[in-house]
């Protein structure tokens, strides 16, 4: 399916994303003459995990970086053509992240989605984006009443405003986004309008050859129900677990249906919040091994369309998985 247009909503749901969009469009000019210029081949992760032992070059269909920020999440995707970069983690993480992307040898980022407006998840999109802009941004179209008034939603949207090559595109339920030849981002969610920003959360896929990854934000059992009961295309081999492993996320139903061969959290050590729950692993490892970022620090996860090999920061080099 072609790209979807964004058209503004009305009424209550027009929102500050409108104002976004409005004053995003406003400045883009010559955006699609830049995107071909923007990445080379895939680089090789000498810097990624520095000083950690090194990494072999790849030369697969797609590497997924889960960048260790602590408490929140932040997800990097390589191909052999774009870049996509799912949430950036607290506002103390700004610079960890962009040091990791530059590290990789990028100084922009081709798409990037923030997948909710809490702070674990975009409290440093706007320092992120200041230094490596993206050509495209996305999020889900809040109605009014749920704009947030936080700082760090306010220097997103300074941000976003001033960003004259910025695309800034609501993410909609199947629109694609090809990345690569044989890579291709799909939003697949929210399906509806929540009045919980966790269940605002954008949910999509990124399908490279054969493998699939699923990410899910923070989204919880009201919306993993609903996509289930839609016939989403929810089936991935590797899963990125709702809300660090929340007990409210990761219902049965909704493991049901992804099937995951293995899935990974985006966690803080200790954290106060006892994220993941014991009984959210319980029903997760029934589809596999649970990768933690607490645990492993950054993890790779890389396909060649066919196999899927996984690294990480504490872990013991690049090994097959599947
Ligand atoms: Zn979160």
């Amino acid at each position: 399916m072609a790209k979807k247009q964004y058209r503004r909503g009305s009424g209550p749901v027009a929102a500050v994303l409108c104002l976004l969009m409005t004053a995003a469009a406003f400045f883009t000019t010559g955006r699609l003459d830049d995107i071909e210029n923007v990445l080379g081949p895939l680089s090789d992760l000498q810097q990624a995990f520095a000083p950690a032992a090194p990494v072999e070059p790849m030369d697969g269909l797609l590497r997924l970086h889960c960048i260790d920020v602590g408490q929140g999440d932040s997800f990097f995707i390589e191909t052999g053509d774009k870049t996509l970069l799912i949430d950036t983690g607290e506002a103390d993480y700004a610079q960890h992240v962009i040091d990791y992307i530059q590290g990789l040898g990028y100084q922009k980022i081709d798409i990037a989605i923030a997948t909710h407006m809490h702070s674990d998840h975009m409290g440093s999109m706007s320092r992120v984006l200041d230094q490596l802009p993206a050509d495209t941004f996305l999020t889900t179209e809040l109605p009014e009443e749920m704009t947030p008034t936080t700082r760090a939603y306010e220097k997103l949207l300074d941000t976003l405003s001033e960003a004259k090559n910025t695309q800034v595109e609501a993410a909609r339920p199947g629109a694609q986004y090809p990345l690569a030849e044989g890579v291709t981002l799909t939003i697949i969610g929210p399906l509806e309008e929540y009045d919980d920003l966790n269940l605002t959360s954008v949910v999509c896929r990124v399908d490279a050859g054969a493998r699939s990854f699923l990410f899910t934000g923070d989204m919880e059992r009201i919306a993993e129900l609903k996509l289930v009961e839609s016939g989403a295309h929810l089936k991935a081999d590797v899963l990125k677990v709702g809300h660090h492993g929340a007990s409210t996320s990761s219902t049965r139903e909704f493991l049901q249906a992804v099937s995951p061969r293995c899935s990974v959290i985006s966690v803080g050590e200790g954290n106060s919040y006892g994220h993941p729950t014991q009984r959210t692993l319980e029903r997760l490892v029934e589809y596999g091994a649970v990768y933690r970022t607490d645990l492993l620090g950054s993890i790779i996860f890389e396909t060649d369309g066919d196999a899927l090999w996984l690294q990480s920061e504490r872990g013991e080099g690049r090994t097959e998985i599947g």
